[in-house]
């Protein structure tokens, strides 16, 4: 791109963001220049690619518009950057074509609008019906730079985050053409800053805001770089100087600080910082595309735990991939060839002839193949289209249910929901209506849900577990053990059931640590009256432990791996078989509980 180039890009860039709403302090600079040349009408406008931009204007019926170039006088001044006075238009060899001519125009003085680092944005311009001598063009000028402080002002008034003080993310785009690299640190994740607002209110965030940023300023203020707030609680860092190598460096320097817990009113909000890089020199084609892999990074950079990500195609290709799920999951939930249910057999060690299983769903993706849930439902959990995935699931597994019937086949069907199912008001509804519809009894269907999945709006969730509980669905806590809980909190879940999560059953046989939690959870879960189902076993001698520590339930690898819906039907019926045999032969040795898949 040549220097000329560059100029004029650099200055069409600025241009898009100035405010063009109606302003008195410009009013009153184009009435004065009208004032000074005694003349009948005065413009300030600015020269955008193809038109004029008409900002002020002593005619209030101009201000505002947009004009074409067509040769006027205003384009030849933001080209030469000089002065221009015509005495008579129609005289004037170079714009006896212009359309102010056409319109009777024949005087026209304007002196450039420059900005403090050179770039003319336009003109302010005086112009009379009637030839007349130049005037005082000096007086012009310094009007025309009265304008550009006052666009000036005006921008930046936009431009600074007001709780922290510091440029916004308008700014950043404005600056980050130039930079060797550029560092997004968000300090908390963001999908909990909702959770932070509604259990302590927007005054603490605030207050955070405000404490880090001073935090940060003082941890950047040595450095060649710049700091900006770019969301709630997302800070970016433009390195002028030293690039990806002082990035890192900065970021490691900087990171212990900012592990920190916050104190903020009295409360100490911890923090958990992720740090992503994006470097100069990459195919970015715009400002926005370097702050967006530099964001990403961040992200990945949280997903995996890691001290920080600096941005890499590969990186990239994995967050574009990300966004493909996003907008896939939708024409997946029409098809019928991408999303599936496959069910995990649990077993009842106190009942053995109960069969049920958990659905878990599946989806293979036209161009990715397998997608394992763990990888798309954190992500599509956070979006408004989840309730829908959640009601493929919901009525995939009641028709199953219902299409087993005819065959005496009967198991309960444990279904997970999330937050923003448990959040949306028609939940309880849709489910009964689907129960309904295929006549399945609410007493063969489970739901599945976290603790974390009540902590965001515990009221309405609260209220819409009651409902479904009503209907006679029976409620179980997955995952038990990875969350906050507290046993006051646990008291106030309606629940019947409690799921260990696997977490603790990998150590189980050689950890006594581990086996007296898990066996103290177990006691703990029956005093409050839970059914309780160990998840993620797959050892025989935790399988003994657990059945020796009264544990009710056990689902895991142990009993069976998660079947496609052919083989869990031979499952059911190999297991209502081998139960016929022991009740006919009162054998109660070798219940049919370790098959193998
Ligand atoms: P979850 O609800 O805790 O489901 C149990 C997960 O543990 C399943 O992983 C299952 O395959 C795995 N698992 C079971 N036994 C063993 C074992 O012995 N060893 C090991 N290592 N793993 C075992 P999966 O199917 O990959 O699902 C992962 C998570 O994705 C689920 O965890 C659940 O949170 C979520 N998920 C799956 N299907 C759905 C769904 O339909 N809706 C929602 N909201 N979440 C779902
Ligand atoms: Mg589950
Ligand atoms: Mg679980």
């Amino acid at each position: 791109m040549s220097e000329m180039d560059s100029q004029e890009e650099a200055r069409l860039r600025l241009l898009d963001t100035v405010d063009a709403s109606p302003c008195e302090g410009l009013d009153r600079i184009t009435r004065t220049a009208a004032r000074l040349f005694s003349a009948p009408l005065a413009v300030l406008s600015l020269s955008l690619r193809d038109e004029q931009w008409l900002v002020s204007s002593t005619d209030s019926s101009l201000t505002g518009q947009k004009v074409p170039n067509r040769n006027a006088p205003c384009v030849a001044i933001t080209r030469t950057g000089q002065p221009l006075v015509i005495p008579n238009l129609s005289d004037h060899p170079q714009f006896s074509e212009c359309m102010l001519r056409d319109m009777g125009v024949r005087f026209y003085a304007g002196a450039p609008v420059t900005t403090s680092d050179g770039l003319v944005l336009g003109s302010l311009s005086v112009l009379d019906m009637n030839e007349r001598p130049a005037g005082s063009m000096e007086a012009l000028a310094d009007l025309a730079s009265l304008a550009v402080a006052q666009i000036e002002l005006r921008r930046g008034m936009g431009r600074v985050d007001p709780f922290s003080g510091l440029p916004n993310r308008g700014q950043l785009l404005e600056d980050i053409s130039n930079v060797r690299a550029t560092i997004a640190v968000e300090l908390i994740n963001t999908r909990q800053v909702g959770e932070l607002v509604s259990v302590l209110g927007s005054a603490y965030l605030d207050d955070f805001v405000r404490t880090t940023s001073r935090l940060l300023r003082d941890l950047t203020e040595s450095t060649d770089c710049r700091l900006y707030h770019i969301g709630a609680v997302t800070f970016a860092i433009l390195m002028e100087t030293g690039g990806t190598d002082a990035a890192r460096d900065l970021v490691v320097q900087i990171a212990p600080a900012l592990q920190e817990p916050v104190l903020c009113k009295g409360v100490e909000i911890p923090t958990s910082p992720a740090f992503g890089i994006s470097p100069a020199g990459y195919p970015h084609r715009t400002g926005h595309d370097a702050l967006r892999a530099a964001i990403n990074s961040a992200q990945q950079a949280r997903e995996t735990a890691a001290p920080y990500v600096i941005y890499t195609k590969d990186g990239d290709v994995a967050s574009n991939r990300r966004f493909r799920y996003l907008v896939d999951i939708q024409e997946a939930l029409h098809r019928q060839d991408q999303l599936s249910l496959v069910y995990q057999p649990r077993i009842d060690l106190k009942h053995p002839d109960i069969a049920s299983a958990e659905a878990l769903l599946r989806w293979k993706h036209p161009e990715f193949g397998d997608i394992a849930p763990g990888e798309f439902i954190p992500l599509v959990e956070q979006t408004a289209m989840f309730p829908e995935v959640t009601r493929w699931v919901m009525r995939t597994a009641i028709r199953q249910m219902a299409e087993w019937r005819p065959q005496d086949l009967k198991a309960r069907i444990s279904i997970n929901v999330s937050a923003i199912d448990l959040e949306s008001p028609n939940f309880a509804l849709c489910l009964s209506r689907y129960l309904e519809e295929q006549n399945v009894s609410p007493s063969d269907i489970e739901l599945e849900f976290t603790e974390s999945a009540v902590i965001g709006n515990f009221a309405r969730v609260i209220g819409q577990l009651k409902d479904v509980r009503s209907l006679g669905v029976q409620l179980a806590i997955d995952d038990f053990g990875t969350g906050y809980s507290t046993f006051s909190y646990l008291q106030r879940l309606p629940a019947d059931v409690m799921k260990i999560d696997r977490s603790f059953m990998r150590r189980l046989e050689d950890n006594l640590r581990d086996r007296k939690l898990v066996i103290s959870m177990i006691g703990m879960a029956h005093d409050l009256g839970y059914r309780v189902v160990a998840e993620g076993v797959e050892t025989r001698g935790a399988y003994d432990l657990l059945a020796e520590a009264g544990c009710d339930e056990i689902q895991g690898y142990i009993v069976s791996r998660p079947l496609t819906v052919d083989r869990f039907t031979q499952w059911m019926r190999d297991a209502q078989q081998k139960h016929r045999e022991i009740a006919r032969y009162k054998d109660l040795v070798g219940l049919p509980v370790l098959r193998s898949y």
